[in-house]
């Protein structure tokens, strides 16, 4: 059974954990390693033969262009992730749509094709944020993946559904990110930090019986800066935030290869 494989495009500086400390204005000061770090997933992709979707920042799109050009010279499906990475349910409609529409037009005059699918900054699709959906598909998107289905103090829908469904009222369809079903609760296994932190076995058998007794595609996701323990280390004082950041940096990418090994994957388009 195929999995969908995402790649969240973004740097290490960007994540919105940081965002308080890290203005966008301050953004070039940074060393950048997401080019390097893309890279390094493109190889261990083809390594495995595996195609997936990159979820690419409109920011990083304007600055690296090499970079999407050559996700998309390897097969990969192109995806938006925002222009400035700000939270959906921070702005006003009109603020979302401006910030979509510049980084739909500079990922499309790149590619010379249309961009089909969005991935909110941090699932930032919420109950508060759900006008969003009126915007994307008002846009063109054809799906977006940004919700995830638990509680959590930054997103989630506790109880949307768990696998793909056309959203009420749109011709648009989500792709919800995946959960497990672990002793009556459902646990995000499938990427990010959960990935990083539980044991390699526990995720393996949490994602095979979403294939197995489910019978279901599950949707994994990471971000390119997981796969780098040597990135400059930003100072901030909610030690959540830096635990949930830089917790095993170093096992993600042998753990990857594992995985694409246990499982199959293809983008979502
Ligand atoms: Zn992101």
């Amino acid at each position: 059974m195929d999995n969908f494989l995402t790649i969240d495009v973004e740097d290490y500086f960007h994540v919105s954990a940081f965002e308080t400390i890290v203005t966008k204005e301050q953004w070039p000061a940074y060393e950048c390693r997401v080019v390097f770090n893309t890279t390094k997933v493109l190889d261990l992709l083809d390594r495995h033969g595996v195609k997936a979707t990159f979820f690419v920042l409109g920011w990083v799109a304007e600055h690296y262009p090499d970079l999407v050009a050559e996700i998309d010279r390897r097969g990969h499906e192109i995806g938006c992730h925002s222009y400035y990475h700000r939270l959906v349910y921070d702005m006003t409609p009109h603020q979302f749509k401006e910030d979509t529409v510049r980084a739909k037009d500079v990922l499309e005059q790149l590619l010379g094709k249309r961009v089909r699918g969005y991935r909110a900054p941090s699932y930032s699709i919420t109950q508060k944020s759900l006008w969003a959906y009126d915007v994307l598909e008002e846009l063109g998107f054809e799906y977006d993946s940004s919700v995830f289905p638990i509680h959590h103090d930054r997103y989630g829908i506790p109880g949307a559904p768990r696998f793909p469904y056309r959203v009420p009222g749109h011709t648009l369809k989500e792709y919800p990110l995946s959960t497990a079903p672990i002793y009556g609760n459902h646990i995000p296994v499938s990427g990010g930090g959960y990935f990083r932190l539980f044991p390699y076995w526990f995720i393996k058998g949490a994602l095979k019986r979403i294939n197995k007794e489910e019978g279901r595609s599950f949707m994994f996701y990471f971000h390119p800066w997981e796969i780098d323990p040597f990135q400059p280390k930003i100072r901030t004082k909610n030690i959540l935030s830096r635990f949930r950041h830089y917790v095993n940096l170093s096992r993600t990418l042998p753990r990857l290869d594992l995985l694409l090994q246990d499982f199959r994957f293809r983008g979502i388009s």
